[in-house]
């Protein structure tokens, strides 16, 4: 399964991992919302069978399926590649960021480290990006404020995120999120240096 050779020399497949409660939410959702990363950077909307949480949309933040209906989709060959983290399913549609990438347009994936490494074994230039929080202490810290976790989903939480740590290293650029402010200048230093510039050229 190779589409090395079909990919546009000039789109950049961007990937955005990070622990849960990192801020690679709010971070990729700044840096798509500058001017001058619109219709360039297009985010990929993934599927998920986690339930919709207040003020998401279908179709904005993710597509919601039912458990059945993600199966379905796993077997008919629908997903590009995709993953079971925190119990639900998640997965990134196969059809729209090819036809993205094979019309030249960047494409955004915010997808855990697995997913992140099976894109990568079929894309080895995609622009590989991890954020995380200073410390342990301030990622459950910020986890606890969001106020949504019980005692048992902060520890699972908790606990992947020691694993996820450990993949930092085989990305490109790791962000410490310690300041947003500071966080996103340097997420879009790194994404118009390697992805707009070299396309521009
Ligand atoms: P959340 O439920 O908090 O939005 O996301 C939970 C985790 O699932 C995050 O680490 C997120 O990056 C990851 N994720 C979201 N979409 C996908 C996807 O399509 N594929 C994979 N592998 N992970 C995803």
């Amino acid at each position: 399964m190779s589409n090395k050779k079909s990919a546009s020399p000039k789109a950049k497949i961007v990937i955005i991992s990070g622990p849960s409660g990192c801020g690679k939410t709010t971070l990729h959702k700044a840096l798509l919302a500058e001017p001058r990363f619109k219709r360039k950077l297009v985010k990929s909307i993934s599927a998920t069978t986690r339930p919709k949480r207040p003020g998401e949309r279908h179709g904005r933040e993710y597509l919601f399926l039912n458990s059945e209906d993600f199966q379905e989709k796993i077997k008919k060959g629908y997903f590009f590649e995709w993953q079971k983290v925190f119990d639900q399913y998640y997965g990134t549609p196969k059809k729209q960021a090819l036809a993205l990438i094979k019309k030249g347009t960047n494409v955004l994936l915010c997808i855990d480290v697995k997913g992140a490494r099976s894109v990568a074994a079929e894309f080895p230039q995609a622009l590989k990006i991890f954020i995380k929080a200073p410390s342990m202490q301030i990622l459950s810290r910020r986890l606890k404020s969001r106020g949504s976790e019980t005692a048992e989903s902060l520890g699972l939480r908790l606990k992947v995120a020691r694993r996820e740590l450990k993949e930092a290293k085989h990305y490109d650029h790791v962000i410490v999120n310690g300041d947003l402010k500071k966080a996103l200048k340097r997420l879009e230093q790194i994404v118009c240096r390697e992805v707009l510039e070299p396309a521009i050229v």
